[in-house]
């Protein structure tokens, strides 16, 4: 059902809770790619304009409170007030940071603003109830808005106290809650992977993270027509296949699913050809194309070989819509970013085609390589946009958003 969204909400005067995604690398202290925080800023800007009071909410980065010495060590690291500093720079107006996560602080600085003012907290992962959704958290946090605004689409996949926690309780206490213009413009974009009615349809997998996204293929081999595994992905499906991978990644939990997964999908699922495999990760000194899929012992796959290379942008000429996630090989190396860089551009000479990346690593080597203005859009939501295949076009943290009419 279709998501009420910020349009629909009266909000001058009002404190306004925004859980936004500001998760960005950070370096030394310093904000790395600001992407995350410029991707907010058109519903933050709206908000201002309109003489809201803004309270943001994010988390950023991990934080294992299982371990106190490790949360102390993560809670310095992932300290958010640099990031109200870039956000203060690119609104051209200061932006307040409140260092505490609850309480009186908390609620004081809330109140000090002023209509048309913003207020950035910290990180809401210091808080041990967060990933917990906590219902006291939630409730401490719900009571310092009068309307609650989802636009953290990288974290929608999470029912956590600052994506579902509050906006449940504001549906409970008569509080509006909407969407944000980013989280509507991923819902638009995504729609289109997921209703699966134009064909071709081709989905590119690949990365590292293969247990986080191999279940996305049982959803896809019901939506595409052809499914392309490269990256790290691809050697559990090799192995699974009794193809020699030699010492690459392999997750050997996820063997009996891959296998499931070829069965199933025996004539969808397409496995490079070949690979360009090196002895080590770090400065390798033998690096060679093999011939076939299978990699001798002693050496580990990092890309994409030639053959595949060709092969894979032969399955992709023609589709209509491409979903990729997951680069092909270890493309921060350039010599092994040639399988990441042939995706891309098979991609980008497509015509007429509705073409989505997802995933951090992937949407940083399309921009690196300079293909991201030919994808129809670039989701900031590894994770959440999976999920949202997977799921049929639901996640928890939208889901729990008033729908239109109600
Ligand atoms: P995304 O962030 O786009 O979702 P992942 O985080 O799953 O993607 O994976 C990105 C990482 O995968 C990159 O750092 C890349 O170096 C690594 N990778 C890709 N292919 C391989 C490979 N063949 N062997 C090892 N690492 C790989
Ligand atoms: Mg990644």
């Amino acid at each position: 059902m279709e998501k009420k969204t910020i349009r629909d909400l009266e909000v001058g005067g009002k404190r306004v809770i925004v859980r936004v995604d500001f998760n960005v690398p950070m370096k030394d202290g310093q904000v790395g790619d600001p992407n995350r925080i410029v991707q907010a800023l058109p519903t933050i800007r709206y908000l201002l304009e309109r003489n809201a009071k803004v309270v943001l909410l994010s988390h950023l980065g991990k934080v294992s409170h299982k371990d106190p010495q490790q949360a102390e060590k993560d809670i310095r690291k992932n300290n958010a007030r640099p990031i109200a500093d870039v956000l203060a720079k690119l609104l051209s107006k200061p932006v307040e940071f409140c260092d505490a996560t609850r309480g009186e602080v908390l609620r004081k600085a809330v109140e000090s603003l002023q209509p048309g003012q913003i207020l950035l907290v910290q990180n809401t992962r210091f808080e041990k109830g967060e990933e917990k959704n906590d219902v006291e958290l939630a409730k401490e946090w719900s009571a310092l808005g009068d309307a609650y605004v989802m636009d953290a689409f990288g974290s929608a996949h999470r029912a956590h106290a600052s994506t579902y926690g509050i906006p449940a309780l504001c549906n409970d206490s008569g509080k509006p809650t909407a969407i944000g213009f980013l989280v509507e413009q991923e819902i638009h974009a995504l729609s289109r992977c997921i209703q699966a009615d134009e064909h071709p349809y081709v989905a590119i997998l690949g990365g590292v993270k293969v247990s986080d996204k191999i279940k996305v293929i049982e959803g896809l081999l019901k939506k595409a027509d052809r499914i392309l595994i490269g990256g790290a992905m691809s050697y559990t499906f090799m192995k699974a296949k009794g193809v020699p991978v030699g010492d690459s990644l392999v997750e050997e939990e996820q063997l009996d699913f891959a296998r499931k997964c070829m069965k199933e999908g025996f004539e969808k699922i397409f496995l490079p050809l070949d690979y360009t495999v090196a002895e080590r990760f770090e400065n390798p000194l033998d690096v060679k194309n093999t011939n076939g899929p299978s990699i001798p012992d002693g050496y580990m796959g990092m890309d994409l070989g030639k053959a595949s290379i060709a092969f894979f942008a032969k399955q992709i000429k023609g589709a209509k819509v491409v979903f990729w996630n997951g680069p092909m090989g270890v493309f921060e190396q350039p010599r092994f970013s040639k399988g990441t860089v042939g995706v891309a551009k098979a991609i980008a000479n497509l015509k007429g085609a509705f073409s989505v990346i997802g995933g951090g690593d992937s949407a940083a080597a399309v921009a690196e390589y300079g293909f991201k203005d030919q994808f129809s859009h670039v989701s900031t939501g590894g994770g959440a946009s999976l999920e949202m295949i997977e799921n049929d076009g639901h996640l928890p943290g939208i889901d729990i958003i008033a729908s239109k009419g109600a």
